[in-house]
């Protein structure tokens, strides 16, 4: 059986090279040469002997996942969507900054927890991406946009685990593929540039903080039980007190001092003062300024029967957490034009009629091999 490469981290790829009859130190130069290179062809990594090259030919391949569209917003925001098989598909959505350039990545085809308001909820779940899928989306975005920007030095300095799926529903072939990210002769990015983002799977919270204490959001949506299991049925399981005492914990370990809470905004839902004065209490049972808070306006769609706060009621919940000492954040929606904002990730290649609406919509830039690729079509 072929392995592909992109599945291994480090570690995995030493045991591989081992069993080949090479040495572990092969593995690095193979490493740097996918990851860092972003080389899919065994022959073009001229530094391997020719005989080891022919062998790996025979055993291994570095296979990519095919792009079935990609997408531009007016904002410089990028949205690619990958086929995965079987009619699915799932979304990385590239957002640049003057600071920093930002990779959504997805870990799940559809999502098991299906929460109220997100529409990869709604969808159901078809089945985990294997760690070569989730690396598959740095691997492709980071080297298709040093090509196109014709850039030598790395694009992507953040990776945000907020795309399709639960992360941590899918521990066993995220942790891999963190360590790839996280590795020296992989992307090398730093544990605080790393986030994984949970809808609050307890066990799997204390597990993380153990193997691989990355950053991490947690996705809270209401201040308590009654209103929490409503909106994230997975609170039934692991309800709020439970969740509180997880971050305790895993503040332990974090690379930061504190866990970012999202609060996705809901209008008449979850939006009220009692609400921002209510979380205020949760937070103050623990001592210290120990969570931030990052409001998300709601992206709405049709099949939630939700709506997105207003304006003025974000800025005023904003003002009653921050009052109270609560570091909060509203965050600024970006690919709206091109579906890219949170919870707008659907992913699903068998609506083709939607598809074929939204590409009339859309600006949508040809896809060619990224070796010929031409910089200008990236301009919005
Ligand atoms: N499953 C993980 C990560 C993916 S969702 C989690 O739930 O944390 C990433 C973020 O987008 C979460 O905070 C989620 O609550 C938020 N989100 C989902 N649907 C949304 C929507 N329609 N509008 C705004 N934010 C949404
Ligand atoms: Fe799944 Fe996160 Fe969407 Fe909830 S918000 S359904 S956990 S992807």
């Amino acid at each position: 059986m072929t392995v592909n490469l992109l599945d291994l981290d480090l570690e995995g790829l030493a045991v591989f090279c081992e069993r080949l009859g090479e040495k572990r130190f092969r593995a690095v130069q193979l490493f740097r040469w996918i990851h860092q290179k972003g080389a899919s062809q065994f022959d073009d990594m001229s530094d391997l002997a020719k005989s080891l090259r022919e062998k790996l030919k025979g055993v291994a391949c570095i296979q990519p996942m095919p792009v079935v569209s990609q997408n531009l917003s007016t904002d410089g925001t990028i949205k690619w969507l990958f086929d995965v098989g079987d009619g699915n598909a799932v979304e990385s959505v590239f957002i640049p900054e003057d600071d920093r350039g930002t990779l959504c990545v997805s870990s799940q085809a559809g999502c098991a927890v299906g929460c109220r308001f997100c529409s990869t909820g709604h969808q159901g779940f078809s089945r985990n991406l294997t760690t070569g899928e989730i690396i598959a989306q740095l691997w492709f975005a980071e080297h298709f946009l040093r090509k196109h920007l014709k850039r030598d030095d790395r694009v992507i300095s953040n990776v945000v685990m907020m795309g399709m799926g639960e992360p941590l529903q899918n521990y066993t072939e995220l942790l891999p593929a963190l360590r790839v990210m996280l590795d020296d002769h992989g992307y090398g990015l730093s544990r605080r540039r790393v986030t994984v983002s949970t809808s609050g799977v307890v066990p799997m919270m204390d597990r993380l903080s153990l193997d691989c204490p990355v950053a991490l959001a947690v996705s809270l949506h209401a201040p308590n039980d009654l209103l929490r299991n409503q909106l994230v049925p997975l609170n039934l399981k692991y309800p709020l007190v439970e969740l509180m005492e997880a971050c305790q914990r895993y503040l332990l370990h974090a690379p930061r001092d504190f866990i970012t809470f999202e609060y996705c905004m809901l209008d008449g839902v979850n939006d009220l003062d009692e609400h921002a004065h209510e979380l205020i209490r949760l937070v103050r049972a623990y001592p210290g300024a120990w969570c931030k808070f990052n409001l998300i306006p709601f992206n709405p769609f049709p099949a939630s029967g939700l709506h997105r706060s207003k304006p003025d009621r974000v800025m005023v919940f904003s003002r009653i957490l921050s009052a109270a000492g609560i570091t909060t954040t509203v965050r600024k929606t970006r690919g709206e034009d091109i579906d890219a904002a949170c919870g707008q990730l659907a992913g699903d290649v068998k609506d083709r009629t939607r598809a074929v609406e939204r590409m009339a919509r859309q600006r949508t830039i040809p896809i060619q091999p990224f070796r010929h690729a031409a910089t200008t079509t990236l301009k919005a």
